[in-house]
């Protein structure tokens, strides 16, 4: 067992944003860190597995944002590792609806819905901003989705990806192009080679004791003088600060707890963040029996059930001759089916692809099922703010209590949901933290470090709101630009 030592900052959690952070610290001259991570891995939600002879992404599989005015960090983190991608096009997926019966809807009647679809989310984001600001304006009445097609649509336009309509800020600054990442060393070489530049590796391993794996914090104790972090393994770890990058869903949940309890102000901000369950189900075949070549690599299954299996990708721009295919579902469907049998979501699966490619086709000899919601290091797969949602909450998120620092995907204000956005937060983070660490240390010199003490009384407080307790806030300006989600959004969907 660890004795308690003590050192500048006690990194929680090794995703792309506590790595990100911990770099900056180590760039600006803070080496004596500890970085404690809850699973066996570094790279959190950026997550590789061998399946069906390839490199699969059961996590973030897309750079998304390339192409723009400016340049994608993760993009040029790839550039750097040489890392395998194939460009993304999603404008054929709507060509490519099949009904129950295996037929293709002509391109016409799918093109009617997409901008019946369209139009009622414009309508939806209208009303929702009328009834903001005015709630004597009655809304005018929404068109409802009914047929399966309809469906269809209505689930990829608004629970697909970034479930709702919003400005993409990640397409305004970096572009609207996506890669899928395909590389037999996965995404998560990104994250290794970020980590060789700060911790002792050696064969491509990290060796370095300030990183400690298997590390499930499970307490946090701070004030005035400093924090106090306890391991499930019953270690304690002291430090002046702590980074905490875990999810927004293990925010929501109890695996952490405080002493003292978090503000209200500021438990409140974390339940306001919707989490989003994104799964893809990977499928082994024998051979392929579906259509292959240009603006064929997506497809969609018209089911009256919404979100029922109904997004389909082949991976043979990935990988030619693996005979894989990824079905993608989200939030109830996900969870219905992590709790249930992979053997139970192969047949289901079998049988919505017999609906579209008849009874004749082999059965899948492999299943792959993430499990991101059951995880408890991870509860979800990405934070969603709610559409017409100010800014503060995420700025209260993000918000430090004391000596705790907040950061991942989930508190940046711009790119939340993305691996972008969590390498940034944590840069941002850190940054932010060394700023205060340096006016620490000039206030010890000037011999004034009580004033720190009323500040944490403050932002400690469970009376006070979060106005009151949170300094230097502004609100966000209004979006000016309106995008539909983004991989099947406005652009495309004006036909
Ligand atoms: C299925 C899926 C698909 C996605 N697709 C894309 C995509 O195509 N493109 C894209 O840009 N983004 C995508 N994302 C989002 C992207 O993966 C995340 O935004 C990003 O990786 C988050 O990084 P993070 O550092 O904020 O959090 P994480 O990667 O979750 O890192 C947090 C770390 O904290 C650890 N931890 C948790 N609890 C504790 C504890 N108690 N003690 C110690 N450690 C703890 C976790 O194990 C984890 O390693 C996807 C995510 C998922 C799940």
């Amino acid at each position: 067992m660890d004795s308690p030592s003590r050192s500048s900052v006690i990194v929680i959690g090794a995703g792309v944003s506590g790595l990100s952070a911990a770099k900056v610290l180590v760039d600006n001259g803070v080496d004596d860190f500890v970085i404690l991570e809850a699973s066996d891995r570094i790279g959190g939600r950026v997550c590789k597995e061998n399946f069906g002879g390839v490199s699969v992404e059961l996590g973030a599989g897309w750079i998304v944002g390339v192409g723009g005015k400016e340049p994608n960090p993760v993009w040029e983190l790839a550039l750097k590792s040489s890392l395998r991608t194939c460009f993304s096009d999603y404008s054929n997926a709507r060509y490519n609806i099949y009904d129950r019966s295996g037929k293709i809807f002509p391109s016409g009647v799918a093109a009617d819905s997409y901008k019946k679809a369209v139009d009622s989310a414009i309508q939806k984001l209208r009303n929702q901003g009328e009834d903001a600001d005015d709630l004597s304006i009655v809304s005018e009445p929404l068109c409802t989705p009914k047929t399966p097609m309809e469906l269809a649509i209505d689930f990829i336009l608004h629970d697909f990806e970034m479930p709702e309509v919003e400005p993409i800020s990640t397409y305004l600054d970096f572009g609207e192009r996506e890669f899928l990442v395909a590389d037999e060393r996965g995404y998560e070489c990104l994250l290794y080679k970020m980590a060789e530049d700060f911790l002792f590796t050696s064969e491509g391993k990290i060796l370095d004791s300030r990183l400690k794996l298997n590390k499930v914090v499970r307490e946090i104790q701070h004030s005035r003088n400093g924090v106090t972090v306890t391991t499930e393994d019953g270690c304690i770890y002291e430090a002046n600060y702590v980074v905490l990058s875990v999810s927004i869903g293990v925010l929501q949940s109890d695996l952490i707890s405080f002493t003292p309890p978090l503000p209200r102000w500021k438990t409140e901000a974390i339940e306001k963040c919707d989490v989003m369950v994104y799964t893809k189900i990977f499928l082994k075949f024998p051979y392929k029996f579906w259509p292959c070549g240009p603006g064929k690599e997506f497809f969609i299954y018209a089911h009256e059930r919404r979100g029922y299996y109904t997004f389909w990708q082949n991976m043979e721009n990935a990988y030619p001759g693996s005979n894989i295919l990824v079905v993608t579902v989200t939030n109830g469907e996900s969870k219905r089916v992590e709790a249930q049998s992979d053997e139970e979501t192969m047949k289901e699966s079998m049988e919505v692809l017999r609906d579209m490619f008849g009874p004749d086709i082999p059965d899948a000899t492999d299943i792959l099922v993430p499990r991101w919601w059951s995880n408890r290091f991870q509860r979800g797969s990405y934070s969603n703010y709610p559409i017409i949602s100010d800014c503060q909450v995420v700025q209260n998120i993000k918000e430090p209590i004391g000596r705790i620092y907040f950061t991942g995907e989930h508190t940046s204000e711009r790119f939340n949901g993305y691996v972008h956005g969590g390498y940034l937060a944590g840069i941002d983070t850190s940054n932010a933290l060394l700023e205060e660490m340096r006016k620490d240390k000039e206030r010890k010199s000037d011999g004034q470090s009580f004033l720190l003490e009323p500040l944490l009384a403050l932002t400690g407080s469970l009376s006070l709101s979060q106005t009151e307790a949170v300094s230097g806030l502004h609100k966000c300006d209004l979006p000016t630009q309106l995008y539909l989600n983004g991989k099947l959004g406005i652009q495309e969907a004006i036909l």
